[in-house]
């Protein structure tokens, strides 16, 4: 059984329905790549009230009155625009603004497809959101590769996401489908002033036929939020 947030099928039909009117030109030459997507559903996310449902009883929006949900979808809409705008104005470093198909020299045949992760890193002692920092993805082997140059690694946190940040890691090559395996990872962030964090991620993978380059934020593994403690 699993907790489900509503207002996240919601954003996210929202930010792609504006974002994809976006690419066909409307966008005034505002980016409309998959990672601003997703930041532009992070931006609306952290301000409207979650609708949380449990997932076993289906995702189908509960009768509400037809009124209040124009005007939630109208309320949502504007933020989507607004977060739009901020995130466009103050794009993160790297952000190589790809278009059209992102899924390039990713393995052929069977892969492990690794859930996008994300999470939040906050001040221990006040709550507040780390910005002008940057969290890493490690692994045995170094940095985590990353799907594609829009997603970088270590992740700068900027303003505009409230110390969200996400990281999608590249397809690894398996032998044959349905092989199973546990990646195992770190978080690792070290802020001015602050300790060193290091969270201890590990998902376990089952391999499928090809790679998924669709990025979903409903298989985004969600970490729980992370503080970090001044010196
Ligand atoms: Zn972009």
């Amino acid at each position: 059984m699993e907790i489900h947030n509503l207002m996240e099928d919601l954003v996210v039909e929202t930010v792609n329905e504006l974002f994809d009117a976006g690419a066909k030109g409307s966008s005034g030459g505002w980016c409309t790549c998959k990672q601003c997507r997703m930041d532009v559903a992070c931006f609306v996310l952290n301000r409207v009230k979650p609708e949380y449902v449990l997932s076993s009883r289906g995702v189908a929006y509960s009768e509400t009155d037809y009124g209040e949900k124009l005007q939630r979808g109208a309320d949502i809409a504007c933020l989507v625009k607004e977060g739009w705008a901020q995130i466009n104005a103050a794009p993160r470093p790297n952000h190589a603004r790809l278009y059209g198909d992102e899924c390039q020299d990713v393995p052929a045949g069977p892969v492990f497809n690794i859930r996008p992760i994300m999470g939040r890193l906050f001040n221990g002692a006040t709550f507040e959101p780390i910005v002008d920092s940057k969290v890493s993805l490690i692994s045995e082997s170094g940095l985590v590769k990353m799907m594609d140059s829009n997603w970088t690694n270590p992740y700068p946190l900027a303003k505009n996401t409230n110390g969200t940040f996400t990281f999608w890691p590249f397809p690894v090559s398996s032998v044959e489908v349905g092989e199973r395996r546990r990646f195992a990872f770190t978080v690792s962030a070290s802020p001015d002033g602050f300790e060193e964090l290091s969270h201890y991620v590990e998902l376990e993978v089952v391999s499928e036929a090809t790679a998924v380059c669709q990025f979903s934020l409903q298989a985004v593994h969600r970490l729980q939020d992370l503080y970090v403690f001044a010196k």
